[in-house]
């Protein structure tokens, strides 16, 4: 059980002191949390000592629980030719290393597109060279087909 501070949300504002709350779930500070039927809060501290709610813990409550915030979750890659083009021309410039991928992002040896979806030798979906990937990575080969473009 974690001990946590929490201040009521007027609307979306925080509103008032913080009351201390005991939470089942291990929250953060700065997390959105139902503190009863009816009021939100916000955590504004978390790990509280006991010995802080000592006098009073018999009528400290217990909240809800977090507030999971819709997931909107973006995917944590984007697939972009051209982007993804540019972005592997900066790494390698940053880097000082060789370009080896084809610069049309076409490999040569499986005439597919290496920054987007495409087959592997086995006839599966292999899915291409990420914007991020190609950020952050040195292109070797082909994602498709694992043709290497260095040797
Ligand atoms: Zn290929």
């Amino acid at each position: 059980m974690q001990i946590i501070k929490v201040q009521f949300l007027k609307g979306e504002i925080p509103n008032g002191k913080a009351y201390t709350y005991f939470s089942e779930e291990t929250v953060s500070t700065g997390d959105l949390v139902q503190i009863n039927s009816s009021a939100k809060g916000i955590v504004t501290e978390v790990d509280v000592p006991e010995s802080e709610i000592e006098a009073f813990r018999d009528k400290v409550k217990t909240i809800v629980g977090k507030i999971v915030a819709e997931s909107k979750e973006e995917p944590s890659e984007h697939f972009n030719v051209s982007n993804s083009m540019v972005a592997q021309e900066r790494y390698c410039e940053e880097k000082s290393y060789p370009h080896f991928a084809p610069k049309s992002g076409i490999c040569w040896k499986c005439n597919q597109q290496i920054y987007a979806e495409g087959k592997n030798r086995m006839g599966n979906l292999s899915k291409g060279i990420s914007v991020e990937e190609a950020g952050s990575e040195l292109i070797t080969a082909c994602p498709h087909c694992n043709w290497s473009y260095c040797e």
